[in-house]
């Protein structure tokens, strides 16, 4: 028998929809409890390539529901992006995997995405998933949109011309304010939720099976039983981005370069145009007290704020919501 007999031997799947699935490149933005779980499922299937992006590190309280971590990858203040690729490199050596410790922008989409067959949105916000949606119109890719927070999961394929996209469905980003895992928790069961309905639509996009798609935005409350079930079938006509193009996520026109991380009291920045890592750690070593560093970032207090710099130069700073007293400690400590 081999690795796959199980999957080829579901009839809608076989040795073709396996041979398709090694032919994939999946892009995975995010790496967090959507994400790793997300991870797992495709390297596990045998996809032949998966490309990780996240910008965060792993924390203690990641641990309840983020599979692939472990306490000293918290206790280590591991990227979650670096961390999820070296426990998933001795479950299948078959995939090429890389993790990119990095911020999805609009600067650096295209690139990352690099020919990816199929995108899978594992983000926390809506700026990102409509990054993802106008990049994934403009290249024709399809891509897989979940979410899950307190007791609910969301899951909606898009086919760009096939389906319904974000936009057809969502005009604009919803207001800032909404829940969050931060502020409404989560529970593993939302989070199984989401990843089974988002890899089940995978599987059928990579496998060709797109027939079997059910294009509808699907949302159920586990607690509740409450369910919600729209039709996402066809694009609209009138849709801003599959029907007029005007991608404005992708041309940078809606991109923040200092986001307020909802519910962490944490600004990120985004990293300068220039930025020089020894110069920086070595300020930083001078004029505020470190108290994490290893080859991915540093982390620093300064009175109440305390500073996470990425090796790109973007950071977040925990102990504010306000983009003005982040940029002021960037500037005092990196310049
Ligand atoms: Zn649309």
């Amino acid at each position: 028998m081999t690795r796959y007999s199980r999957q080829e031997l579901f009839a809608p799947i076989g040795l073709q929809g396996q041979a398709r699935l090694r032919q994939q490149r999946v892009l995975l933005v995010g790496c967090g409890a959507l994400g790793t779980h997300l991870a797992e499922f495709c390297v596990r299937a045998g996809v032949g390539q998966l490309i990780i992006v996240d910008r965060d590190f792993v924390e203690p309280s990641n641990l309840q529901r983020q599979c692939l971590f472990t306490e000293s990858d918290a206790a280590n203040a591991t990227p979650k992006a670096e961390a999820a690729r070296k426990a998933l490199a001795g479950v299948n050596s078959d995939v090429t995997i890389t993790a990119h410790v990095a911020d999805f922008t609009w600067r650096n989409a295209a690139r990352l995405a690099n020919g990816a067959t199929l995108i899978l949105d594992a983000t926390d916000n809506f700026e990102t998933r409509f990054l993802i949606n106008d990049l994934a119109v403009q290249t024709g890719t399809p891509w897989v949109y979940a979410a899950c927070v307190g007791a609910r999961a969301t899951c909606m394929p898009v086919v760009p011309g096939r389906s319904a996209c974000l936009r057809c469905m969502l005009d604009d980003q919803p207001a800032a304010g909404g829940d969050t895992c931060d502020t409404a928790g989560i529970i593993m069961p939302a989070v199984l939720q989401a990843v089974a309905w988002a890899s089940v639509v995978a599987l059928k996009i990579m496998t060709g099976n797109e027939a079997a798609l059910f294009k509808k935005l699907y949302t159920s409350d586990l607690w509740t039983g409450e369910r919600q079930i729209l039709d996402a079938s066809t694009p609209r006509a009138d849709c801003p981005c599959c029907s007029r193009r005007e991608l404005d996520w992708l041309a940078g026109r809606r991109a923040s370069s200092a986001a307020t991380l909802c519910g962490r009291d944490s600004v990120q920045l985004a990293a300068p145009e220039r930025f020089d890592w020894q110069a920086a750690r070595n300020a930083i070593r001078t004029a505020a007290r470190m108290t994490t560093e290893n080859e991915y970032l540093l982390r620093a207090e300064s009175g109440d704020l305390t500073i996470t710099l990425y090796r790109d130069g973007r950071a977040i700073v925990h102990g504010t919501d306000q983009p003005a007293a982040a940029r002021s400690l960037y500037a005092r400590l990196v310049g």
